[in-house]
């Protein structure tokens, strides 16, 4: 806990101390003698009842990993949201996949259905539902769409662990749902991803392709199929094995925090939550969004609004840019992975750039901290549109 009432991220306890140690005892640091990340694969599917998970080095590669074992290739199109990180765009170009970027909800911040559907073509093959910020996209009409279509759906899960909507987690509507463990997410080992999915077929050849084309236990240099490294280490499991114990707890404590700031941010002028659909059961709040709009904030600028909360002390930052806006998506510099002109997207992203240039988020750990802290969140940003912002004098 830091003075200002935050707690630090990320956070650890005495059950990561004894697990890595007991890795660095035991001799066996990779997966391939080791048992901390089958552990943790058994205990991380089990958390989102699927039936098989698969430890990775990172969630970037985790997507690459689920488009390459569905079978998506050269020249295939993916439809994903142009409101999210960029991995979920470049995994697909890694692959020479084209991402097809779409518009989200205004409110929610998730893929639109609707839009979806618009954009299929032909050469659609998967689509990748991003669960923006913990609250999960509308996987009944997402899949209804993409069964009629017959398109594969891989979710990208990067800020969902635990996350459920309509009673069920990320998995259950998809052929594989991709997780990120990187530093700022709500469970992390610095590095790390995972991939769960109910497909038995999909599951062995996602785990082939993440070794270098080896069976699990293999000896003799078994080769088969082309893969490459993206395996996960015993330390990273034996971390995540201690930060998923405090998983539960740790979403339901945000859920309440989410709720009381609601109220508080709720009432201020010019600042406006990402609201949450109904069909919501769990939602993780990786981030607490909001709008902003400088006009009930005396023309301050949202970078200068940020730089503000930021020299009060309140971590914040600025939404992520439109993926197909980015620096080297206008400049169309993808390295020979594929090769598409992204302007002729920008009419139909609306919303997607609205949130882009208008939203600020908050970590997750500040809805693990205590009320007062909270509660300061809110009066600073007070005194910021009552013109009081040097360190609230
Ligand atoms: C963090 C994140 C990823 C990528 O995960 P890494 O582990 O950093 O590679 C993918 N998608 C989204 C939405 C993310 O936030």
């Amino acid at each position: 806990m830091n003075k200002e009432g935050f707690i630090k991220w990320p956070m650890y306890g005495h059950r990561e101390k004894e697990l890595l140690e007991e890795t660095l005892k035991s001799g066996n640091w990779w997966r391939m003698s080791g048992s901390k990340v089958k552990e943790f694969e058994k205990l991380f599917a089990k958390a989102h009842n699927a039936k098989y998970c698969l430890g990775v080095s990172n969630g970037t590669h985790a997507i690459e990993l689920a488009l390459a074992a569905l079978n998506i290739k050269k020249g295939d199109e993916v439809i994903i949201p142009a409101f999210t990180f960029i991995s979920t765009f470049n995994a697909p170009i890694y692959e020479d996949i084209v991402p097809v970027p779409v518009d989200v909800d205004p409110d929610t911040f998730c893929m639109l259905p609707e839009a979806f559907e618009e954009a299929v073509t032909d050469r659609t093959k998967a689509v990748i539902p991003v669960h923006m910020a913990g609250h999960m996209c509308d996987m009944v009409r997402i899949s209804q769409v993409a069964k009629k279509h017959g398109i594969k759906i891989i979710e990208d899960a990067a800020h969902a662990h635990g996350a459920a909507y309509k009673g069920s987690y990320a998995g259950e509507y998809s052929d594989a749902a991709t997780f990120s463990f990187q530093n700022g997410k709500i469970m992390t080992c610095g590095e790390g991803g995972a991939i769960i999915t109910n497909n038995e077929k999909l599951y062995e050849r996602l785990y082939l392709i993440h070794g270098v084309g080896r069976p699990d236990g293999d000896k003799v240099y078994q080769h088969k199929l082309l893969g490459s490294n993206d395996r996960m280490s015993e330390f990273q499991a034996a971390i995540l094995i201690a930060q998923l114990e405090r998983l539960k707890e740790h979403n339901r404590k945000r859920t309440e925090n989410a709720c009381y700031l609601d109220t508080i941010l709720g009432d201020i002028e010019g600042i406006k939550p990402q609201k949450q659909s109904s069909k919501i059961t769990i939602n993780s709040h990786y981030m607490y969004m909001f709008y902003y709009d400088k006009s009930y904030f005396n023309q301050i600028a949202r970078d200068e609004f940020v730089r503000l909360l930021n020299e009060n002390n309140i971590p914040a930052f600025i939404a992520y840019p439109v993926v197909s806006q980015t620096e080297f998506a206008r400049n169309k510099d993808f390295r020979d992975h594929i090769s598409m002109d992204y302007t002729q997207y920008d009419h139909a992203l609306t919303n997607a750039i609205n949130i882009a240039e208008n939203v600020v988020w908050l970590p997750h750990y500040c809805l693990l901290s205590s009320k007062e802290a909270i509660n300061r969140i809110g009066e600073v940003i007070l005194h910021i549109q009552n013109g009081e912002n040097k360190n609230g004098k």
